[in-house]
C-alpha cells in the first residue's frame, strides 16, 4: 500500500485559521495577544527561527516582540529582562529561543519565566503538570505531533510507540503525551545498544535525534507510523530529517517529510498557545 504523507504544513494552515475567531474575540474586550521572543546571542540557525515565529504571530495578528540580548550578557540582566516581560500586561507569552549560550544556566533562565506566560511549557511547573497528566501548557513540537496524529485519526492507545531522544524539549514531553494516550512507549537515546532492534518494535516511531537519515527502511517495521522531527542543515545548505524519507516511505503506512511536517506544526500549537495563555491570563484578571 503507497505510504500516506501527512502533510504538517496544509494542517497548520487549518488550525491557524481556527485562531482568527479567537483573536477577534479578544480584540472585541480590548486585548490583542502578545508574544515575546527572548534571543540571547546571534546563532544564525536561532536567528532564522525567531523571525519565522515573528512572522507567523504577524499573519496571525498575535503582537510580538524579539528581545535580543548579546551573546555575552550576564545572567542577571537576563532575568531581569525576564521579570520585567512577566510583569508586563501586553505580554502573554514568553518564548526563550534555545539553545542558550552554554555558559549560561538554561534552567535557571527558563525557570523566571512566569509559568502562566510560559508557552513552550518548559518551566518545571508546567513539566511537572505534563507529568502527572493535567497539563497546562505543553512543549509545541511533540503537542503538535500529538495534533498531526489525531488529525490523521492515527490511535495512540495500545500500541507501541518509539520515541528516539530523550531531551526535555521533544524527546521526553512526547514519550509523556503517548504515554498519557495509552501508549507503551520506549524511549531511546545515544547509549541504546542496538538501536534498530527497538525501532523495529514501533507501531509508533518518532526520531528527535538530530542525527541526518539515522533512520533507514531496514529499522522500520512495514506499517508503522514514522514521524520525523529532524532538522538539520547539510553542508550543502538543504535540510534533512533524521529519516531517510526515500527509503522509509516505502516501508512506512504514513510519514512526516523534512520540511513540511512538524515544523509548520511547532508553529501553529506556539501560536494556538499563546492565544490561550492570553484568554487565560484576561479571565484571571477579570475574574472570567
Ligand atoms: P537534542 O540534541 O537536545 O537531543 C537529541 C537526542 O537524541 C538526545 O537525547 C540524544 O541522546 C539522542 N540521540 C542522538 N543520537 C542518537 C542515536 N544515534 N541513537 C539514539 N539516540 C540518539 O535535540 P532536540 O531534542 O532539541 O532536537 C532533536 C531534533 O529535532 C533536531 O534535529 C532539532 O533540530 C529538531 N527539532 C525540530 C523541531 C521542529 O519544529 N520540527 C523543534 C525542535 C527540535 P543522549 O541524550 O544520550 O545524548
Amino acid at each position: 500500500m503507497p505510504t500516506h504523507i501527512l502533510d504538517g504544513r496544509a494542517l497548520s494552515r487549518a488550525l491557524r485559521a481556527r485562531l482568527t475567531p479567537r483573536v477577534e474575540a479578544l480584540a472585541a474586550k480590548g486585548v490583542r495577544p502578545g508574544l515575546a521572543v527572548l534571543q540571547v546571542g546571534s546563532d544564525p540557525a536561532s536567528g532564522i527561527y525567531v523571525r519565522n515565529k515573528v512572522k507567523a504571530c504577524t499573519e496571525a495578528r498575535i503582537e510580538s516582540a524579539h528581545v535580543e540580548l548579546p551573546g555575552d550578557a550576564d545572567e542577571g540582566d537576563i532575568l531581569e529582562r525576564i521579570r520585567a516581560l512577566n510583569s508586563d500586561r501586553r505580554v502573554h507569552g514568553i518564548l526563550v529561543q534555545l539553545p542558550l549560550p552554554p555558559r549560561l544556566a538554561a534552567d535557571r533562565i527558563l525557570g523566571a519565566v512566569d509559568p502562566s506566560k510560559d508557552v513552550d511549557g518548559f518551566h518545571p511547573f508546567n513539566v511537572g503538570l505534563l507529568t502527572i497528566g493535567i497539563p497546562r501548557f505543553v512543549p509545541c513540537t511533540p503537542l503538535g505531533v500529538m495534533r498531526l496524529l489525531a488529525h490523521e485519526n492515527i490511535r495512540a492507545e495500545g500500541r507501541h510507540a518509539v520515541v528516539v531522544g530523550r531531551s526535555n524539549i521533544v524527546g521526553k514531553p512526547m514519550a509523556l503525551l503517548l504515554l498519557q494516550k495509552g501508549a507503551t512507549v520506549t524511549i531511546c537515546n545515544s547509549k541504546t545498544p542496538d538501536l534498530g532492534d527497538m525501532t523495529r518494535q514501533a507501531e509508533i516511531l518518532v526520531v528527535a535525534a538530530g542525527r541526518p537519515k539515522l533512520v533507514t527502511a531496514g529499522m522500520v517495521r512495514p506499517g508503522a507510523v514514522v514521524i520525523d522531527v529532524g532538522i538539520n542543515r547539510l553542508p550543502d545548505g538543504t535540510v534533512a530529517g533524521d529519516v531517510d524519507f526515500e527509503s522509509v516511505s516505502q516501508a512506512a503506512s504514513h510519514i512526516t517529510p523534512v520540511p513540511g511536517g512538524v515544523g509548520p506544526m511547532t508553529i501553529a500549537m506556539l501560536l494556538e498557545n499563546t492565544v490561550l495563555a492570553c484568554e487565560r491570563l484576561f479571565d484571571a484578571r477579570h475574574g472570567g
